[in-house]
């Protein structure tokens, strides 16, 4: 049976949290553990890479069980109360996934809401900033990680959000939210240290992935494949001098 996880910890992305200095190791990443088992979608390995599909909600969806993410609806009223439009959010939510996409053997390929592995809505009940929820498959066998089923991803519609950074700090930018929760919904969770995208503050000091959050990913899915062995595309245009394959 799937197994829902709860963490408003694991999921919650806030600011202005002041939290004294970790003891121990200050650590650049760290894995999200459930029951003592890490979580990862594809194969139930470390290192092996993964296909993700993902969809945003086009209509109420509910999620039984759920501690984030209960409830969340298409993300419309986000968009239209910061003015932000749809062609605008679909490319900040595309530069999130290539971020984390660019530096481990894991992509993501749009997919139908009701079959999408990750959801991004807006909550129906606001709070706190942005959450994600992430289902795992409690019946994989062994020691290793569990395989991931279901991450949900939802913004809080009561909360002003923006394109870009400005140094208001009150306003979220909505790609580095968003690749900061991509981050929960693949199976990290918040570092020790401060010099990451997966850091629990909106800082806005970087809005791309840094040494600690691709470090986490690739020990999780591994590196990126090679372009040679991407799937080639086949193209009537060939550039002078390469050979089609
Ligand atoms: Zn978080």
């Amino acid at each position: 049976m799937p197994k829902s996880l709860l963490p408003l910890l694991a999921g919650a992305l806030m600011v202005y949290c002041v939290t004294p200095a970790s003891s121990g190791t200050i650590k650049d990443y760290r894995e999200l553990i459930l029951d003592g088992h890490q979580l990862k979608w594809g194969a139930p390995v470390l290192g092996a890479g993964a296909v993700v599909t993902y969809a945003l909600a086009d209509k109420a969806m509910t999620f039984v069980g759920a501690r984030n993410c209960k409830s969340i609806a298409p993300v419309d009223g986000v968009l239209a109360a910061n003015r932000v439009d749809e062609k605008a959010f679909q490319a900040e939510l595309a530069a999130a996934l290539a971020g984390w996409q660019a530096v481990a053997d894991i992509s993501f390929r749009p997919a139908d809401p009701v079959s999408a592995d990750i959801i991004i809505g807006a909550e129906v009940e606001p709070l706190g900033r942005a959450f994600t929820n992430v289902v795992y498959d409690e019946a994989s066998s062994g020691s290793g990680p569990r395989r991931l089923r279901q991450s949900v991803i939802c913004l809080n519609p009561a909360e002003r959000w923006k394109v870009g950074f400005d140094g208001n700090l009150s306003t979220y930018d909505l790609r580095y939210t968003l690749m900061h929760e991509i981050g929960h919904a693949i199976g990290l969770d918040h570092p020790a240290g401060r010099n990451a995208v997966m850091d629990f503050a909106y800082r806005e000091r970087f809005r791309v992935l840094q040494p600690g959050d691709i470090a986490g990913v690739t020990a999780i899915y591994g590196q990126p494949k090679p372009a040679a062995e991407l799937p080639v595309i086949a193209s009537d245009e060939k550039a002078p001098g390469t050979i089609a394959r």
